[in-house]
């Protein structure tokens, strides 16, 4: 699916992460618009004078120039950040909550696999946090919410996910997928507030949701968010565990 070696194409793209390699380059993974998630070297890109290092930074919004190098690595040479994202950077709560968010992308199974919508959904929640008006704490649960979603294991939110009943839920479990009644109730309990958030989250008010500082039921909704997404990727995510935390110590 690649372009044929030697060819330099372009394509816009979200820094997952990047990590060192050899004496002066640098290796970053990005999800790309066009080419899905890709490892690009960075070759000179830890030396001062580079131009490359900080358009790398985990986060950044870039457009980047490749050419298709050894195996599945690319080659960059020309890196261009395409938003300053400065408000975002100005914040530990909101850098915390950007972290999460790429670390569970990361973790998404699909190697080189183009999909536009996850880069598409990525882009929004960077622009998100650079966002003031709104709050940056449910963002990593509404992006995991919205990936479930579109990777078609949408919560069954309006029945229960038992028997069909149509409510009141006292429960969510993450293995069924969605609320349950008092009479199939499992898995973590839900209260009233937080399965109006997930409604709110997953039919449209995200951007209300996110204008609300401390909306009742958002610490439930991000546990819930997170241990749906890592019972999806069938792995622990690290970062997103410990945002509950830096959150109640930590308010911009
Ligand atoms: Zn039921």
């Amino acid at each position: 699916m690649m372009s044929s070696r030697g060819t330099e194409f372009s394509d816009d793209a979200v820094v997952l992460r990047n990590f060192k390699s050899g004496e002066a380059d640098r290796i970053a993974v990005l999800w790309t618009r066009e080419h899905g998630k890709v490892r690009v070297l960075a070759k000179g890109s830890r030396k001062a004078a580079s131009k490359l290092g900080g358009a790398l930074d985990p986060l950044s919004i870039v457009r980047v120039n490749l050419v298709q190098g050894k195996g599945d690595l690319y080659v960059t040479r020309n890196v261009a950040h395409l938003h300053a994202l400065s408000t975002l950077r100005s914040s530990y709560q909101r850098i915390s909550a950007g972290y999460a968010v790429v670390e569970g992308v990361d973790a998404i199974p699909l190697d080189e696999v183009a999909d536009e919508g996850i880069f598409d959904l990525l882009l929004r929640v960077m622009l998100s946090l650079d966002d003031l008006t709104f709050d940056p704490t449910l963002v990593p649960a509404a992006f995991f919410l919205k990936f479930l979603a579109y990777d078609g294991s949408e919560p069954l939110l309006e029945e229960c996910a038992g028997c069909g009943s149509p409510g009141p839920f006292f429960a969510f479990d993450v293995g069924i997928g969605g609320v349950l009644c008092g009479s199939c109730r499992r898995g973590a309990a839900l209260t009233p507030d937080t399965h109006q958030l997930l409604v709110r989250v997953l039919g449209g008010d995200l951007a209300g949701v996110l204008r609300e500082k401390n909306p009742a039921g958002g610490t439930e909704l991000v546990h819930l968010a997170h241990a749906a997404m890592e019972n999806h990727l069938g792995k622990k995510l690290k970062v997103a565990r410990m945002t509950p935390t830096i959150q109640s110590v930590n308010h911009d």
